[in-house]
């Protein structure tokens, strides 16, 4: 299936590395021009050089925080910039710190709030004009990486559990607000996938329990009906269809990409 994406202009953040690298890489693959931004300036150069070169396409990093509102205005405006327009953003931060809920500290949750949310809204509030230039009825597709966590808690996660869910709600408000100008929202919720930020997770919980990295991955795994923790790439084939105009009618939902390991019916 061709996803009619070739010289698409796509915003990647957050894509140095994991799900957000993963997606970019595809969506180079599928003949767009991306640009991916992350904090490090040397990561995201290298990770733009390593995707350009190995697809050919035309990649720009861009250095920000997506939890400033002027670097989100500022990425945005980096893409205008190089090729005077957006058609598909990605919305994506890196997860809010695990922890239960009587450990989390005011201060994390209003940071939290700022990685998840509140950057999720001002990168929206920025792409969204200049959407509104493009010609209809296809003038623009916002996926939110979120998490299977916004449909089903996950012990420990705590501020992750509350903040993502808000994330779809804004997704689906946008959906409705902005159908009829041809634009479309989604959020994708992807299951246990194999980037650093798990690593990161198994690496710790095994230190506090006294276990190996691969006896935490395999308490993960027997929950996950497929029988196995996700490769990023099978992330991104997902979430590049669902930006992609192939999926014209599709907005609002959430598309979960988990393993089957989400039990809720909707
Ligand atoms: P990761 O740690 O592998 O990558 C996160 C990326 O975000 C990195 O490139 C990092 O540099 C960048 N980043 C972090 N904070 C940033 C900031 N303030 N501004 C700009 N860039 C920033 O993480 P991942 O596994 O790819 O996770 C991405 C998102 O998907 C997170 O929100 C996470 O909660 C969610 N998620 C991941 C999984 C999974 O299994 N990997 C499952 C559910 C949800």
């Amino acid at each position: 299936m061709d996803l009619q994406l070739k010289d698409k202009v796509v915003l990647v953040t957050a894509a140095s590395r994991g799900l957000g690298a993963a997606s970019a890489r595809r969506f180079a693959e599928e003949g767009a021009r991306v640009a991916i931004s992350a904090r490090d300036p040397n990561r995201i150069a290298e990770t733009a050089s390593a995707i350009a070169k190995d697809t050919n396409a035309q990649v720009t990093p861009i250095v920000g925080d997506v939890t400033k509102p002027d670097d989100a205005d500022r990425m945005v405006q980096a893409v205008i910039d190089r090729w005077g327009r957006i058609d598909v953003l990605i919305v994506n931060a890196g997860g809010p710190p695990a922890g239960l809920f009587k450990d989390a500290k005011w201060e994390q949750w209003e940071a939290a709030a700022q990685l998840v949310l509140l950057s999720a809204v001002r990168l929206c509030q920025a792409a969204i004009p200049h959407m509104l230039n493009n010609d209809p009825p296809d003038r623009g597709s916002i996926v939110a990486i979120t998490s299977y966590a916004a449909r089903q808690p996950i012990e420990g996660l705590a501020i992750s559990n509350s903040l993502k869910i808000s994330v779809v709600g804004l997704m689906k408000s946008l959906a409705n607000e902005y159908a009829a100008q041809g634009i479309r929202a989604n959020s994708i919720a992807p299951g246990w996938t194999l980037t650093n930020r798990v690593k990161d997770i198994f690496n710790n919980r095994s230190q506090r329990n006294g276990t190996s990295f691969d006896q935490e991955a395999a308490k993960v795994t027997a929950q996950i009906p497929i029988g196995r923790i996700a490769d990023p790439d099978e992330f991104a084939d997902a979430l590049v269809w669902l930006a992609s105009p192939r999926a014209s009618y599709v907005t609002g939902i959430i598309l979960p990409v988990d393993g089957g390991i989400t039990q809720s019916y909707l």
